[in-house]
């Protein structure tokens, strides 16, 4: 059995998720419109669920890049059907995605880091700009025990990138309190997590993780360890939140820059 799936097993306590909730609460109220960006990972699931159970007024999006996995889409499917919820689904645009293929082919971003990049900004990073259009907030799962590149992820923040605010709702949990969570309300979650899977994105640049290994060490493994972001995270910021009941703390900009 995977490191993953012998987490995925635990019976451990779920946890409390009424902080997680309060802050997708704020963000929601305080800040419509919001949308939930899911990547359809442990973590966007957890937050599916919460926003679905409590009927916050939240959309749901995701990032169809061209390289998902099946089991992706399946899930896709699965969530709609099962919470009855829109999933809006935004794809790269032609205009910017075929001249790159046709100069580079199909899967550049083997070659180097620059064409790699180069393929998550068409794919990811100029969809999420229009995805974000005309919102007031975001919501996202990423933890800080995720990656070192996320170990000063903050709880509630404002996004000077794309000019609103973004909340992390779960940025304080640990891999087993997601699990823990999906476990105790028969949350459903992608298959390839029971195949080893630790972090999910595009299927070229996934593959599964050995037991001990960072939890995203199966994304772009063929690059240096501390590079695991694909740009639609990129920071600065301009105010911090980092746990729930905390005051926002104002940041130099470009001080908690991480790696893209
Ligand atoms: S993860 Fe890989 S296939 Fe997906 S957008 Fe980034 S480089 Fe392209």
């Amino acid at each position: 059995m995977s490191a993953l799936a012998a987490a995925s097993r635990i019976e451990a306590t779920p946890p409390d998720a009424g902080d997680a909730l309060a802050v997708l609460r704020r963000a929601a109220l305080d800040h419509a419109p919001a949308v939930l960006a899911s990547s359809f990972g442990a973590e966007d699931m957890v937050l599916i669920d919460l926003i679905a159970r409590n009927a916050l007024p939240v959309g749901v999006f995701t990032l169809d890049t061209g390289r998902l996995p099946d089991e992706t889409h399946a899930l896709i499917d699965r969530v709609r059907a099962t919470y009855r919820i829109d999933v809006d689904v935004h794809f790269p645009e032609a205009a910017a995605l075929e001249p790159f293929v046709r100069a580079n082919g199909v899967n550049a971003f083997y070659a180097s880091p620059s064409l790699r990049e180069q393929c998550c900004a068409i794919r990811k990073s100029q969809p999420l700009a229009r995805a974000l259009g005309g919102k007031c907030a975001w919501i996202t799962g990423l933890r800080r025990a995720q990656a070192t590149s996320r170990r000063d992820v903050a709880v509630e923040e404002f996004d000077a990138v794309h000019g609103l605010a973004k909340f992390n709702p779960l940025a304080e949990w640990s891999r087993d309190d997601v699990w823990a969570y999906l476990r105790a309300h028969r949350v459903p979650y992608n298959a390839l997590h029971d195949r080893g899977y630790g972090s999910i994105g595009c299927a070229p640049c996934t593959r599964a993780i050995q037991p001990g290994e960072d939890e995203r060490a199966g994304r772009w493994w063929w690059e240096s360890a501390d590079h695991k972001e694909c740009g639609i995270h990129r920071r600065p910021v301009a105010w911090v939140r980092t746990r729930p009941d905390a005051a926002s703390q104002p940041v130099e900009a470009g001080a908690t820059e991480i790696a893209q």
